[in-house]
């Protein structure tokens, strides 16, 4: 963004990809704090850890793709060539919504442990 000039601008000028910046940055940060949580969850050996490593998962890699994704549009026609690694993160991101488990599959660990109709309150016991 600080190489690229259009309309006579540097693209780090643009407040609309200086937001995109942000946000990447801001999930990034969400996703591995999620991954971080679920792991503490497991080491503790805690019932939940289950479900919070779906949740983790599930975010994560679907955080994962986007930001490679934006970072792929911010680079323009060039993020598509081999001449930048940003195509092959895209595609290196995308297989990980899939493997060890797909994203439907985490959000349907997440779904059962929420309906489950006992009387524990799993709203509460997640936080
Ligand atoms: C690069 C790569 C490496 C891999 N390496 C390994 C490996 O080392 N070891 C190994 O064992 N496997 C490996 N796999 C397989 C991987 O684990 C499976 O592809 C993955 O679990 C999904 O299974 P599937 O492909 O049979 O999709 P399917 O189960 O056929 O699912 C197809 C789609 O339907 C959705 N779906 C299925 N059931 C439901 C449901 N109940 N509710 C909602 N949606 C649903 C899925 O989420 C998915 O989007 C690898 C796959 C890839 C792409």
């Amino acid at each position: 963004m600080h190489e690229r000039s259009q309309f006579k601008r540097k693209l780090s000028s643009f407040q609309a990809l200086q937001f995109k910046i942000a946000d990447m940055a801001t999930e990034l940060v969400a996703a591995r704090q999620m991954v971080r949580l679920a792991a503490s969850r497991l080491d503790a050996g805690l019932p939940q850890a289950t479900v919070y490593c779906a949740m983790a998962k599930q975010f994560a890699t679907d955080i994962g793709f986007r930001v490679c994704n934006e970072a792929l549009q911010i680079h323009g026609g060039y993020g598509c060539t081999r001449e930048y690694p940003l195509e092959r993160f895209l595609r290196d991101s995308r297989v990980h919504q899939i493997v060890e488990g797909t994203n439907e599959i985490m959000r349907v660990i997440v779904s059962r442990r929420m309906l489950e109709t006992d009387s524990t309150d799993h709203t509460e016991e997640i936080r």
